[in-house]
């Protein structure tokens, strides 16, 4: 299988080198050809998500790689995580499940999408005997989760920009105490979208780069994360066998990754009823659900910080393959204006949304009260950002059919601060995280300058 981008002007690359090149050069996303389809039956005898994940990822990375050579990568590909399970689903009520992804080195849900993809640029470099520079800024989990994974691979060199902001103490110290030669992170005096500017010009000019070296990508428009992503969807229908005939998962939602994967698994065969994207305060996407209007909107500081952005780049996946019916012209036509003009559909196109998404916004005040509730109710502790999906489905229950389930993305222990203005703190607080605090940090202090920290990367590019 082949894959091609939305925007139709880059198709017939095979699976290796949309892994490398992230982005297509027509500034789309790059998409399977075609979606693969598995038989669901298969799955109720899986018991583990590696057994999962081995009927999955095959699928994506014929167009490179032999079945076996893939199984073989994925003996190799999650690691260092606490719980055995790796996702496991806990039932708070009969009506509302979690289903927690966050037992990875760096204790949220991105753990699953960049050790697979770390694996591969790992793998792609050896054959090619050639290395790679990760470059990328971040507002709070995909920076650790990139450096976790690509640093025992001493083919990469991780650079990652950290704003000023709203990242709590333990996500920064996640990245800065890592003491590694192929690890560099910079604090940049600035805002997340600085540090956004400042890679993306990086990834136009290169002039810091070898001949042949990689570029990587790290961010979630890659698809190698999405595929990691893919597998936990098919791993709860496997828990949960013949209790549910369908399943409603209800997800928090920043970049749109998580929740195109979902939406891939249904594509895949995974039965399915409803997907309920739950935001914060920047609603994009739940204006578009309500209104049908796709406007890009300042971003707003809230407390499940890494769902803070004011464009959900996997979006336009969905824009191409569901609204669309992958006519690329028509795609390509829409994003054209965007993000300066706003995006609305033809409303019989858009109506199709209900048959399968609801929406709900979850302010602050909410996802604090929401956090203390569960824990009152059902000892439970809820990060931030699962507080927000955990409302939005006891908000739109009522209108669901079966259960729910919640996407746990973070470990509550990731955010003590915000745990601490509800008089809570976290249990069984991951060995990871606990460890982190009395490391020395080691990071270069900057301004959001673009050419001292090009000549930074130069200078460690050696
Ligand atoms: C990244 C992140 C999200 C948002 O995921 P997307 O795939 O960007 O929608 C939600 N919760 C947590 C904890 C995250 O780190």
């Amino acid at each position: 299988m082949l894959f091609h981008s939305t925007r139709g002007n880059d198709s017939d690359r095979k699976f290796a080198d949309i892994v490398m090149q992230g982005l297509a050069s027509d500034g789309g996303l790059f998409m399977p050809d075609a979606w693969p389809q598995i038989d669901i039956e298969k799955f109720k005898k899986s018991d583990s998500f590696i057994d999962v994940a081995k009927q999955i990822v095959p699928l994506f990375t014929a167009s490179s790689y032999s079945k076996e050579e893939t199984l073989q990568i994925l003996e190799n590909t999650w690691h260092d995580f606490e719980d055995k399970q790796f996702a496991a689903i806990k039932k708070v009520d009969s009506k509302l499940l979690i289903l927690e992804l966050f037992h990875g080195p760096t204790a949220s849900f991105k753990d699953f999408g960049l050790q697979l993809a770390a694996a591969f640029f790992n793998d792609i470099l050896e054959k090619e005997d050639k290395t790679a520079i990760v470059l990328g800024a971040t507002s709070g989990d995909t920076g650790s989760a990139a450096i976790d994974a690509c640093k025992k691979y001493a083919r990469i060199k991780s650079f990652i920009l950290l704003p000023n902001g709203n990242m709590s103490e333990v996500q920064r110290r996640q990245m800065t105490t890592v003491d590694q030669p192929n690890v560099f992170t910079l604090r940049v005096n600035g805002t997340f979208d600085d540090c956004q500017d400042i890679v993306k010009s990086a990834f136009r000019d290169r002039d810091f780069m070898y001949d042949g070296q990689y570029l990587l990508a790290v961010n979630s428009i890659n698809w190698v994360r999405i595929i990691g992503q893919i597998c936990y969807y098919f791993y709860s229908y496997a828990q949960l066998k013949d209790e549910h005939s369908k399943l409603n998962f209800s997800v928090p939602t920043g970049n749109f990754g998580n929740v195109f994967a979902c939406y891939s698994a249904l594509k895949m065969g995974l039965p399915l009823e409803k997907i309920i994207v739950a935001v914060n305060e920047n609603d994009i996407l739940y204006r578009f659900f309500k209104d049908n209007q796709y406007a890009r909107k300042i971003v707003e500081e809230t407390i499940s910080p890494s769902m803070d952005i004011s464009i959900a780049s996997n979006f336009e996946r969905l824009i191409y393959d569901f609204y669309c019916e992958r006519d690329s012209k028509v795609c390509n036509g829409l994003f054209s204006d965007f993000p300066s003009s706003s995006i609305s559909l033809n409303k019989d196109v858009w109506q199709k949304s209900k048959s399968l998404f609801m929406s709900a916004r979850v302010n602050d005040a909410e996802t604090l009260k929401t956090m203390t509730e569960v824990f009152n109710d059902f000892q439970y502790i809820l990060d931030p950002h699962t507080a927000v999906a955990f409302k939005a489905a006891q908000k739109l229950q009522g209108s669901v059919d079966g259960p729910i389930i919640v996407l746990a993305t973070a470990h509550p222990a990731k955010f003590p601060k915000t745990l601490e203005t509800v008089g809570l703190t976290a249990s069984n607080i991951p060995k990871s995280l606990s460890n982190v605090m009395d490391k020395q940090e080691f990071s270069f202090s900057c301004e959001a300058d673009q050419t001292a920290i090009i000549n930074y990367i130069k200078e460690k590019n050696l």
